[in-house]
Parts: structure tokens; sequence; C-alpha cells
């Protein structure tokens, strides 16, 4: 018989990864090893449905590579950047990263992606073979799986990072929501507009005071006049004064990711979240007490019971992501 495959697709705002794993009875799990596993840029010229079209070339490359066809492939799990807008039932891509048509920040007119139509053209072998996730949910569900959130009904993947996303499980349900935008918590404003020397501190969303304006990788250059790396390693310097101005601006950004932790948990009741993401994963010494400490010091009925972790799957929860995408009943 033809060896079958399913691709995982992880599509972000800089790169896409396409690899594929074989359609075997065994669960898929942690140690399911991705083959043929390569990146590209992700593509922002020609027409709308360029990166789909991407997709479907890279996941037929693929298959080339393991001497496979496309006929092969009986599922694809993607997990994409947000947001997504519902076009009559099928998902289609309004991350302002890659479309330019809303943001003006990429040279494309799109203000829409059709994501879902397009591939599932391409898979027509199989009846719903696609399925697709926003990065922090399928993020979610790697950690529920396999990670350190196994065993739990309430609780949330946080990912601080370039960006900052969130995948929220209650009653033991995925929340989604009427777009799949459920966890864009990125874009809850937590605070006032900071500026620094007159610039104002605005999010890529249009939003001024906005979480991901105030702490994400991307913002810390313009709120403090470093980059995220050197204000982590100014932070654990030996000379005294150059620790403690650092560290009051890492206390500053651990106040916002705790404000936003606390309000999730006042919302949402949870039991716990697991944290990951680059900015995070890196300096986890210095983030994690701080953040525990300002969760903690609010409101104790809403936050006893609480745990804040690291992320059980570490930087691998991103790969991981399309694989529990795919493992979905
Ligand atoms: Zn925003």
């Amino acid at each position: 018989m033809e060896k079958t495959y399913y691709a995982c697709v992880d599509i972000g705002g800089t790169k896409v990864a396409v690899s594929l794993v074989p359609a075997t009875s065994a669960p898929l799990g942690q140690h399911t090893r991705l083959l043929a596993q390569h990146t590209e840029p992700t593509l922002k010229t020609g027409p709308r449905d360029a990166l789909p079209q991407q997709i479907i070339r890279m996941v037929d490359a693929a298959c080339a590579r393991l001497q496979a066809t496309r006929q092969q492939v009986i599922g694809v799990g993607i997990s994409s950047c947000g947001p997504f807008l519902n076009v009559q039932g099928q998902i289609e891509l309004v991350a302002s990263n890659i479309c330019g048509g809303k943001s003006g920040f990429t040279d494309n007119d799109w203000h829409s992606i059709p994501l879902e139509r397009v591939l599932c053209e391409a898979f027509t072998h199989v009846p719903a073979a696609v399925r697709i996730e926003n990065d922090a949910i399928a993020a979610l569900l790697a950690e529920v799986q396999w990670g350190a959130l196994q065993g739990a009904s309430h609780a949330a993947y946080v990912t601080w990072s370039t960006g900052i996303g969130m995948g929220l499980l209650v009653d033991g349900r995925v929340l989604r929501g009427k777009n799949n935008n459920a966890g864009h918590a990125g874009h809850m404003v937590v605070g006032d507009d900071l500026s620094r020397q007159g610039l104002p501190l605005k999010c890529g969303c249009g939003n001024v005071g906005d979480l991901q304006s105030q702490i994400a990788g991307v913002s810390m250059l313009q709120r403090f006049g470093m980059t995220g790396l050197d204000l982590m390693q100014a932070a654990k310097s030996s000379d005294k004064a150059t620790r403690e101005h650092a560290l009051e601006h890492v206390g500053a950004l651990c106040e916002g990711m705790a404000r936003a932790i606390y309000n999730l948990t006042a919302t949402l009741d949870l039991e716990r979240i697991s944290l990951g993401g680059s900015v995070f994963w890196h300096n986890q010494d210095l983030l994690l007490p701080r953040i525990r400490a300002g969760v903690m010091s609010r409101f104790p009925a809403m936050t006893e019971g609480l745990d804040i972790v690291p992320a059980g799957l570490g930087l691998d929860v991103a790969n991981y992501g399309a694989l529990a995408v795919l493992m979905q009943a």
C-alpha cells in the first residue's frame, strides 16, 4: 500500500515552514519526527492567493523529497498568525503584517487572503483535509496534549515574542469566537498612551496603549531606546546603576503582562497559564517571578489556585502546534 502523510504548516509574518509526518496508526506526539522540513520567507507580493499557492508548492516540494505525491497527503494542519475573517464558513487571513491593503505596512493591496478556500481546492482527494487554527490556539492544543497544560480544563497559553498572543481553554473547551479570533489579547488595552520623547507607542493594529504596543518585542526599542536583547543583558549587568535602571524597565514590562494575565483570570477563572515565546523563554528567570508577583498581588479570590508556569514544550511549542491541530477530533 502507498504511504500516506500529514502536512504540518506554520505561517508566520516573516516565514512559512512546511513538514510532513507519516500518517501511521500510532498517535502523533511530541517525539514524532517532522520530515522534509523547510522554510521560506512569507510571500507578500503577487496575486491575492500567492500565500496559499506558496504553501501548496512547498507541500508538493516536501512530497517530492520523500518520493511521494500530493495525493498521498491525507491531512493538512495549519498553525497561522491571525487575525482571521470568517467568510461564508471559510477562514480568510487578515494579518496586518501580511495584508498591505489594511495596514499599508507591506507592498500589496490585499485586504484578505482566501487561505482555506484555495487550500481546500488543492486537497479535494480527502474530505475535510485542511484544518486551520490561530498559532496561539495551536500552541495551546500542543501544551494540553504534550506540555505543561496536560490535565487542565481552565487554562491559557500565552506567547510573549515579537508579538503577543493567547490561546484559551475554559471548561475543557477551546474558545474561538465569531471569526476564530478569541485570544488576540495582545490588542487589549492595558495602559495609557506611553511615549518616549514625544513618540507615541502605537501597535501595528492602530491601537494606542494596548499590550502589544507596550511590552511586545517589537515595541521595546521605541519604548526604552534599546532592543529587548540589550535591555535583558543590561538587567544582568555587573554594574549596579546599569542593572537597576534596566530592572526598572523589566518591572514595567512585567507589570503589563501581569495586568493582562490578571484580567484574563478575572474574566475566565483559570487554573493554569503556560508562558512561551522567545522574549519570555530566554529571560524567564527575570520575568516569571515578577509576573507571578504582579498577578498574585491582586484580588485573591480571582488569583488563588492559579499556577503560572513556563511552556512544557519550550521553544518547540510552535513546531508541535500544527501537529496538535491535526490531532483534534
Ligand atoms: Zn494592537
